[in-house]
């Protein structure tokens, strides 16, 4: 009978993931800033190797992404060995969770963490356990005191989505030093190559065994429509996750055009400077217009308002010329709206609407 078909816990409390909004009623022309994308999108390597992939589409894609890896080991002077290959880094999120994670486990994400850290615990059956921020930025004193012996995971975005913040080096050493010894670190460096000089968290992890790291090729390298992530960890984490990842997961497509995006270096750091150059100049406008933020270490300002009513307002201001934000209400920030550091003229507009917005006002 319908009532004995039963989900598995936890899978009925899971709200379903609302991604950026990507399209305005009677609008043909929106400017997208909702979703972290890199305005110019991949590099010319990325996209020839994109196109190549078209003749080899029936063969089954190498199951253990060697090549990938390979490219990946290289770059980021990682070994190999201790790379997976993910739909996404969401993947490898999920992996985690279904790898060490039950029902009666607690994994901890922080206040304003990223949704998929709560829906992978769910999925997994396990109790999120959410810790408060301080000033919007990840708090590894409260992170400690919510430990307990049922704590398997400890998520950490560094930088922070929709926050924008990040920690430092000590502060993420600490924190591997202090949690119990059943549980891991997960540092998820979605936005890592936005920030020069940072290693994501790399020489802690093989200092360490209880650190791991997870990458995108979503953001900094323009492929978010292909679904390409990547971890790296301890030998005996990557093992126990190769094991319940499907062995086709990645498409060739996905695996040729990513190895092709992280070896072109140029474009990478190209893009890193120019989303530096605009985002500052972007928050420095939009501070001028009494709209502040906290600095943004991201491809994005997280814009902060007076109130929820003057954030909602000014984001249908936006909306009504056809630029699209992200509300933040769900990350708990109704008062804030997330904006992607676009192109210049997407920072010109945003700046511009904004200006008109306070303008009218006042
Ligand atoms: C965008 C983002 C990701 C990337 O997810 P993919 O599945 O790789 O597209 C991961 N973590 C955070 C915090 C993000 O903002």
């Amino acid at each position: 009978m319908a009532d004995d078909i039963q989900p598995q816990p936890g899978i009925m409390d899971i709200a379903l993931y609302e991604g950026g909004v990507s399209s305005l009623a009677g609008v043909s022309n929106v400017l997208k800033l909702s979703s972290n994308e890199n305005p110019a999108g991949p590099s010319d390597a990325a996209k020839e190797a994109f196109s190549r992939a078209v003749h080899q589409l029936h063969r089954y894609p190498s199951a253990d992404h060697t090549s990938l890896r390979a490219a990946i080991g290289e770059v980021w002077n990682v070994d190999p060995d201790r790379v997976i290959c993910g739909v996404g880094s969401d993947e490898i999120l999920h992996f985690m969770c279904q790898c060490y994670v039950g029902v009666g486990d607690e994994v901890i994400h922080t206040e304003h963490g990223f949704a998929i850290y709560r829906i992978a615990t769910l999925a997994a059956g396990g109790t999120p356990v959410e810790v408060p921020e301080r000033e919007r930025t990840t708090d590894v004193d409260a992170i400690l005191a919510a430990c307990t012996p049922r704590t398997k995971l400890v998520f950490i975005a560094n930088p922070n989505n929709p926050t924008g913040t990040m920690i430092g080096q000590s502060e993420i050493a600490r924190l591997a030093e202090g949690i119990p010894p059943q549980a891991i670190l997960v540092l998820d460096g979605a936005y890592a190559e936005y920030v020069e000089g940072y290693d994501a968290g790399l020489a802690l992890i093989e200092e360490r065994d209880n650190v791991m790291m997870t990458r995108t090729f979503s953001k900094i390298y323009g492929l978010g429509g292909l679904r390409i992530g990547w971890g790296y960890g301890p030998r005996a984490i990557i093992d126990v996750m190769n094991r319940i990842r499907g062995p086709f997961n990645m498409s060739s497509a996905a695996l040729a055009t990513a190895e092709a995006a992280v070896r072109d270096t140029d474009y990478t750091e190209k893009c890193r400077l120019e989303n530096a150059r605009l985002r500052e100049w972007m928050a420095t406008a939009l501070a001028e217009l009494g709209v502040p933020s906290d600095t943004s270490t991201a491809n994005f300002v997280l814009a902060r308002f007076a109130d929820t009513a003057e954030a909602q307002a000014c984001d249908q201001a936006l909306r009504d010329v056809g630029i699209i934000v992200r509300q933040v209400a769900g990350y708990k920030l109704p008062h804030c709206l997330r904006i992607t550091v676009g192109d210049e003229s997407a920072c010109r507009r945003v700046v511009h609407t904004i200006a008109q917005f306070k303008g009218a006002k006042a």
